[in-house]
């Protein structure tokens, strides 16, 4: 894979320099996190920069306290330097409040699992979620050893979307209360950290991208069951976010024009028969349960209700697998989210055979469907990622603050 090399391109503005020089960092630091320690010849050679424009890259990451370099032992002659990414120069958290659950993991730089938590909650408010969320941060913190200052943001995930007139009133698959919650503000202030709210199906996309199934792709789909329906865009490995947030609102496409009434107000969303809620509605639940045990249960004991339910789930999950193919061309479409591993197995098994769509290739290297496999924590995991990655095109020193994208 080469990179091109932005600040020899000639021709550019100031800041289109800096970003260049983001860009770099970024793909030095991607590099160094996918091949291991490497010479600072092997990570010219290998991101397509020249010697001299890495060097200077490297020099930054150091004096930043992200790389470190150490010379390794040889035969003889000079003892060539290798570069790596100092595990202990930031760390970030990600926590994911969902109805029933509030999971929360710690990375540190090299993006090793340094702590983790799981709380259970009762679709909280906005007062005792922002405890909460407070609480599991600095649990966190503690519990790893490290220092407050050397977390470099905090990302929030939660079900999206995020301030739609339609939708932001009090959907059965919406947290309710938190519509005009200005989630980051409340909680840096708390905190005194920087901290971003993300979509929960964009970070279960990084979390796969990272984590899970798709650490060898770019371009791929996320569908994410959760208590509702989303969708984790990820092109050219990053995160595809849209204008205000909300990219990916699978849940709300419809897939049948005179189908079930939606709250967003339209009718046949794909969320009203392909969720958590969508289940336990099929089954006669007023409350979607806090447990999904029951889902499990009835998988198995092949209850007539639930099967019914299973193959118009997975009719949905046929039609919308070739609906993302064809609008997206990626790589593969995972699948993953808050529903019972075998449940979303079975899933996938009833949605095949799929239906032609630009993704029907003879010769292909994974399947056009495959199922998640970085766990339920996977949007938490996701969401920690992302303030590291957003931080490595803003470089400031590890000992400030470093500022998120929002
Ligand atoms: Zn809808």
């Amino acid at each position: 894979m080469r990179q091109m090399d932005l600040t020899n391109a000639g021709a550019f503005s100031g800041a289109n320099l800096e970003n260049a020089r983001d860009h770099n960092r970024r793909v030095t630091i991607e590099t160094l996190r996918v091949h291991g320690p490497l010479s600072r010849a092997d990570v010219a050679r290998i991101t397509g920069l020249s010697v001299q424009t890495t060097s200077n890259i490297a020099e930054e990451l150091i004096g930043a306290s992200l790389l470190l370099e150490k010379p390794v032992s040889s035969l003889r002659g000079k003892p060539p330097k290798i570069l790596s990414i100092n595990p202990d120069g930031a760390y970030s958290i990600g926590l994911q409040l969902d109805h029933n659950w509030l999971i929360g993991v710690l990375l540190d730089l090299a993006g090793v699992r340094r702590g983790e938590i799981m709380v259970p909650v009762d679709s909280p408010n906005p007062q005792s979620g922002l405890a909460a969320l407070e609480e599991a941060a600095r649990q966190l913190v503690a519990d790893a050893h490290v220092q407050f200052e050397q977390i470099c943001g905090v990302s929030v995930v939660m079900p999206g979307p995020f301030e739609v007139d339609s939708l932001a009133s009090d959907g059965p698959t919406i947290l309710p209360g938190w519509a005009d919650v200005a989630v980051a503000d409340r909680l840096a202030e708390r905190l005194n950290l920087p901290v971003s709210v993300e979509n929960d199906a964009t970070a279960a996309a990084m979390g796969e991208h990272y984590f899970g199934v798709a650490r060898r792709h770019r371009n791929v789909v996320v569908i994410f069951v959760g208590t509702g329906l989303g969708g984790g865009i990820l092109i050219n490995g990053q995160p595809y976010r849209g204008a205000f947030r909300n990219a990916g609102e699978i849940g709300h496409l419809t897939v049948y024009p005179d189908g079930r009434r939606c709250y967003c107000g339209n009718q046949g969303c794909a969320e009203t028969y392909l969720s958590v809620h969508a289940a336990y509605e099929h089954l006669g639940y007023e409350k979607t349960p806090p447990t999904y045990d029951e889902l499990l249960h009835r998988l198995h004991t092949g209850e007539r209700q639930f099967d019914t339910w299973m193959d118009k789930a997975a009719a949905v999950l046929r039609l919308l697998v070739v609906n993302l193919e064809n609008m997206f061309d990626p790589e593969t479409v995972v699948v993953n989210g808050f529903m019972p591993y075998p449940v979303l197995a079975e899933l996938e098994r009833r949605a095949l055979p799929l239906p032609p769509s630009i993704s029907s290739r003879q010769r292909r290297e994974t399947p056009r469907v495959i199922l998640g496999a970085a766990g339920l924590e996977v949007a938490a995991l996701g969401a920690a990622v992302l303030p590291l990655f957003y931080s490595f095109g803003h470089l400031t020193p590890v000992s400030a603050a470093m500022p998120l994208k929002t």
